[in-house]
């Protein structure tokens, strides 16, 4: 983040809250923190209020090179072989100096669903064609699941997989596809024709260009406005057999395992921009201090988003740490993904109503966090499935 706004973050880094807004966290990652919010401020360009639509493939690159983008993939494939904690603390870092929600969001959907399948399901031949470029910036992967109308009822797909000589021959339409328009490649979900369950879902890796394949126009959205988003069209696309990720049949632990991984982490830069509202209200606050009674309303609000932000790190920082040691369930990161997704829209809430207090310093910036944080009940699984899940997870459904 270069210019007003960059000194502005290392003017108000210098509060208490800096410091204690963290779980415990070791040197090496306490470092890591502020190295990657470092980048973030330095590296950047912090052009989002001219932009407000336009997706940023500078600043992507940029990510890529710090290697943000491959951080938890194992270095054999192009990646920094870190674990999913260290992953999270960096997004967490990013979000908190970086202003593009949306930028973040692209990165995580690419990362998360994308780049982890093939690090984890891939061929060997797709892992060494594929994944340096997707770590290192060359190449950006969209996650096709949702289709119209079976959006929450995931695994009823319209979508087929035709087997033909050599191959598939898939059908269908997949909307709602983050990076679709800005996408080199698509891992992409569909029903063999000749297994209509469940069990009989392929997980296909399809590249933009394939004859076939029509992405349609970039969708606007009142948040993540600037990541691309589109439809996805595939007529008699021929997927050679290659293109398979995993086995046949494997296409619906491949996206269970994918999701679950999606809902832990892709908040993760949310905490960040939390930390950053709190201490943009609290900074435009403290001089007011005293000359009117209003004020301590804001900083009982203040008070408030801190809480709702200490309980979400706790809890995205445990799961992060419970995925590293191969520990979780489906129920936990719903959990995680109602709280930090429930917490990101009250606390933007709350950080416009105090920016209206303090004279709108902020105005333009909490309009937008409003509309970035809103998306987040609805992607990865509206927050509705997500109870659900824990529900089941409590064993009452
Ligand atoms: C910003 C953003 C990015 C996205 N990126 C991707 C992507 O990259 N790839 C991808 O495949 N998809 C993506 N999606 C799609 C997203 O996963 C779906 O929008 C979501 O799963 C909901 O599906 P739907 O829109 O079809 O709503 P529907 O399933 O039609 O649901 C409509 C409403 O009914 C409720 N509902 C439905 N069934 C139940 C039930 N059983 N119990 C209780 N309530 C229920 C839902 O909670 C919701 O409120 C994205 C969405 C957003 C907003």
């Amino acid at each position: 983040m270069n210019g007003a706004a960059g000194d502005e973050v290392r003017e108000m880094r210098t509060s208490a809250l800096f410091d204690t807004m963290r779980p415990l966290l070791t040197r090496e990652q306490t470092e890591l923190w502020r190295s990657t919010a470092d980048f973030a401020l330095n590296e950047l360009d912090d052009d989002i209020d001219e932009r407000e639509t336009g997706f940023s493939r500078a600043n992507w690159n940029r990510c890529a090179e710090f290697g943000v983008i491959g951080l938890p993939v194992p270095t054999a494939f192009g990646g920094r072989g870190a674990d999913v904690t260290t992953a999270v603390l960096a997004f967490d870092a990013l979000g908190y100096a970086h202003r593009d929600n949306g930028l973040l969001f692209s990165i995580g959907a690419h990362l998360w669903s994308c780049v982890m399948t093939l690090a984890r399901h891939g061929t060997p031949e797709q892992r060494r064609r594929y994944l340096p470029d997707l770590c290192g910036g060359g190449l950006i992967a969209a996650h096709a699941m949702t289709e119209p109308g079976t959006g929450s009822d995931a695994f009823a797909l319209r979508t087929t997989a035709d087997p033909v000589d050599g191959g598939w021959a898939l059908n269908g339409v997949k909307t709602f596809i983050t990076n679709a328009p800005v996408a080199d490649v698509f891992v992409v979900f569909a029903a063999e024709v000749a297994r209509p369950s469940p069990y009989g879902i392929l997980c296909l890796l399809v590249d933009a260009s394939t004859p076939g394949v029509a992405v349609g126009p970039a969708m606007d959205k009142m948040g993540l406005r600037t990541s691309p988003m589109s439809e996805v069209r595939f007529e008699d696309c021929f997927v050679p057999e290659p293109g398979l990720v995993g086995r046949p049949g494997m296409g619906m632990a491949i996206f269970n395992e994918a999701i679950h991984l999606e809902r832990a982490c892709i908040l993760a830069s949310a905490l960040g921009t939390m930390q950053r509202q709190i201490e943009r209200s609290a900074h435009a606050l403290k001089p007011l201090l005293g000359r009117a009674r209003g004020y301590e309303i804001v900083a009982d609000r203040l008070a408030e988003m801190a809480a709702r932000l200490y309980g979400s790190r706790l809890l995205a920082y445990e799961l992060a740490q419970r995925i590293d040691a191969g520990r979780t369930k489906p129920a936990e990161s719903a959990l995680v993904k109602v709280k930090l997704s429930e917490a990101f829209v009250d606390n933007s809430r709350d950080a416009h109503h105090n920016d209206l207090a303090l004279g709108g310093p902020a105005a333009r910036e909490c309009e937008r966090e409003i509309g970035d944080a809103a998306a987040g009940r609805i992607y990865s699984g509206t927050n509705e499935i997500q109870r659900n899940i824990i529900a089941r997870g409590l064993g009452l459904r």
